[in-house]
């Protein structure tokens, strides 16, 4: 009999726990990776330069490079832009802790401006205020999937004469302006973890307009390298120099036919984020107290998180509260983030401090993160729902 209740021993009624992001891999894509796994080249061959021709026709990017991570994403693209000793790099606290980290990883120095409060997307206003004669870049994130105001951001770098770099681990398939993000600043960086838009299981891309950045990311991902084995191979040669100090931050070929098969299904799975947090909204239309962040007019959103305020004295109780409650009821939600400045090690290292950020340190009180993810069926969406009805109208 399935229908006992759990209090008669039966299956609990909530048995399945559902996580806040999960991958979807079907037999096509496990099919691609074994085709890959029966070849001649495991890694450096020829499917990660497909793979990156793939990308870049998908976001409409001159050069795509593939690396393991979007954190060595991140590191390649501040490394490409020059970033060394002394240099400032303004970046959003609302985020990743590897978007801070990677500028520290070429020993410069991330300079915190606070996020608009109600996209909590970088507010082109504070990042402008922060700029010295120190400042090289700016790293804006498209925090949830929406893109940051790339125009007003492009006119400030301009004017200064800095790099825009777009951590956009959270937009891949979003567009501003008509225009799709991985084309929107000078330097565009995606991460493949699995709760990403597609997975690699470890992976990340950079996108760029600019040859020599291109090439000095290949180059870096290759331990500082300027050919790589691929390259000997086809030459019949065993020279190379190591011209810079690079790293090994190479992807497999069989992670880039996984990416290949994921890419194709991109667009189908966008939408399905986009249909799911059109339900939220409306839902939340009608609940006071639950308020999903604002989504600027003018943009497509990923919705790689849908990322909703609790206002306790509207709602009547805390984030915290409502965190545990729908935790109990097997609803895995999360917080993204605590800010990155007041993380133990950038207190220490920089001397960051709570205040600094207020925009960004009042929304991470209030924040909480709901599952979403194209494989989520209509009863998953209305178990969300239903399991936090149940305790807010208590
Ligand atoms: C996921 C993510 C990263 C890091 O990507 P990994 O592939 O996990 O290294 C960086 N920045 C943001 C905003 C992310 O969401």
């Amino acid at each position: 009999m399935s229908n006992h209740l759990a209090a008669d021993g039966g299956k609990p009624v909530c048995s399945t726990i559902l996580p806040y992001g999960r991958q979807s891999v079907d037999e096509e894509d496990i099919q691609a990776v074994i085709e890959v796994l029966r070849s001649d080249w495991l890694t450096t061959g020829p499917k990660v330069s497909e793979f990156e021709n793939a990308f870049a026709d998908f976001v409409g990017a001159k050069y795509a490079v593939a690396v393991s991570s979007g954190t060595a994403a991140l590191h390649s693209a501040v490394f490409a832009v020059g970033i060394g000793p002394g240099d400032e790099v303004i970046v959003p606290p609302i985020t990743f802790a590897a978007t801070a980290n990677a500028v520290v990883f070429q020993r410069g120095t991330p300079i915190f401006a606070d996020v608009d409060a109600d996209t909590l997307l970088l507010d082109p206003c504070k990042a402008e205020a922060k700029i010295t004669s120190h400042t090289k870049a700016i790293i804006a994130v498209d925090y949830a999937g929406q893109p940051c105001d790339y125009d007003s951001l492009k006119r400030i770098t301009e004017r200064h004469n800095l790099i825009l770099i777009a951590d956009a681990c959270h937009a891949l398939g979003a567009t501003y302006k008509g225009q799709k993000v991985g084309t929107l600043a000078d330097l565009n960086v995606f991460s493949f973890h699995p709760v990403k838009h597609i997975t690699t299981g470890e992976g990340g891309m950079i996108t760029t307009s600019n040859p020599q950045f291109a090439e000095r990311m290949r180059i870096f991902r290759n331990h500082g390298i300027t050919t790589d084995y691929h390259q000997r191979e086809l030459q019949g040669s065993w020279y190379y120099e190591m011209i810079n100090l690079g790293y090994n931050y190479r992807i497999t070929d069989f992670q880039c036919a996984l990416g290949l098969s994921q890419i194709n299904k991109l667009k189908g799975w966008v939408k399905r984020r986009q249909e799911i947090a059109k339900f939220y909204h409306e839902t939340f239309s009608d609940i006071s107290g639950i308020i999903p962040l604002k989504i600027n007019t003018n943009v497509s959103h990923a919705y790689h998180l849908f990322v909703v305020r609790v206002i306790k004295s509207e709602l009547g109780m805390d984030r915290s509260k409502v965190f545990n409650e729908l935790r109990k009821a097997g609803i895995s939600v999360n917080v993204h983030y605590i800010p990155v400045h007041l993380h133990p090690f950038y207190q220490k290292k920089f001397g960051t401090y709570l205040g600094l950020c207020p925009h960004g340190e009042k929304a991470y009180e209030q924040i909480i993160s709901l599952p979403i993810f194209p494989a989520m069926n209509n009863n998953d969406v209305h178990r969300v729902i239903d399991s936090l009805k149940i305790f807010i109208t208590k």
